[in-house]
């Protein structure tokens, strides 16, 4: 797979890299450094679509753990991917990058509804094109709502940038031992349950032949390393391990 030859991708970014070293929320510093990294991806020529998740702010599964309805939860957590997409939005355009948030939750005041033809316009157009509030619906996540819009966009690709480097054989975090996977084909993903993205988003992914690179955000400068080609990640695909 030549990571060069990309023309237009699907970035994930996890809520969490947006609240940097603080414990919640969006952290504006570290907003306008991933955003600074958006703009370098955006210059090297490629059309860009991001999915911002919502995990610094609401999660739907911990409020159900707390007690309150799960989907009334997810909601809340749906709520939650907008903000960030609004201040996404609002570090690139203080950059002079021109964007467009879309959301599946219509929300006409701020941004608009998920249109895809006029998506499509704005990506001809030059703009990057945040898609906010996942699928649209509880029991889903922003892994999922990534899915789908780069099937849907015919993107080449899903960036899936996070707070670790790849995808490992068991938690770096708590095993030192864990090794990481230059590569794995969707169906391993699958059958050893591995934690990529959920199976609903993995299985979009495979049906529609779309990679998946794993890789950490939180470096600086990496997003352009891992659009180079270059780089430590984990690619997902059909074929070879
Ligand atoms: N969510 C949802 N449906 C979607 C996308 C998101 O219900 O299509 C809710 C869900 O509660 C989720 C929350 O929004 O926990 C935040 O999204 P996610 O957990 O994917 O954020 P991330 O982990 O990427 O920061």
């Amino acid at each position: 797979m030549s990571r060069p030859g990309f023309k237009r991708i699907l970035l994930k970014l996890s809520g969490e890299v947006l609240m940097g070293d603080q414990g919640f929320g969006i952290d504006p510093d570290t907003v306008a450094r991933v955003a600074g990294e958006v703009k370098a991806a955006k210059e090297t020529g490629l059309e860009l679509c991001l999915v911002i998740g919502g995990g610094n702010i609401f999660r739907g599964m911990a409020g159900a753990a707390k007690g309150m309805d799960r989907a009334q939860a997810d909601y809340m957590g749906m709520l939650a991917t907008i903000m960030n997409a609004l201040a996404m939005q609002n570090a690139l355009e203080q950059l002079g990058v021109h964007t467009r948030v879309q959301s599946a939750i219509q929300m006409d005041a701020v941004c608009e509804p998920v249109i895809r033809r006029r998506a499509e316009r704005h990506l001809e157009k030059g703009r990057v094109v945040i898609f906010a509030a996942g699928v649209g619906s509880p029991y889903f996540t922003t892994d999922s709502g990534a899915a789908l819009r780069a099937a849907e966009m015919k993107c080449d690709a899903l960036f899936k940038g996070t707070s670790v480097d790849g995808v490992y054989d068991a938690d770096p975090k708590k095993v030192p031992s864990a090794t990481r996977y230059d590569t794995l084909t969707f169906d391993r993903v699958l059958s050893d349950n591995l934690k990529v993205m959920d199976a609903s988003a993995v299985a979009l992914c495979r049906d529609n032949d779309i990679p998946i690179v794993v890789f950490s955000i939180r470096e600086q400068g990496n997003l352009a390393t891992v659009l180079a080609g270059d780089g430590v990640c984990t690619i997902v695909q059909t074929e070879g391990e």
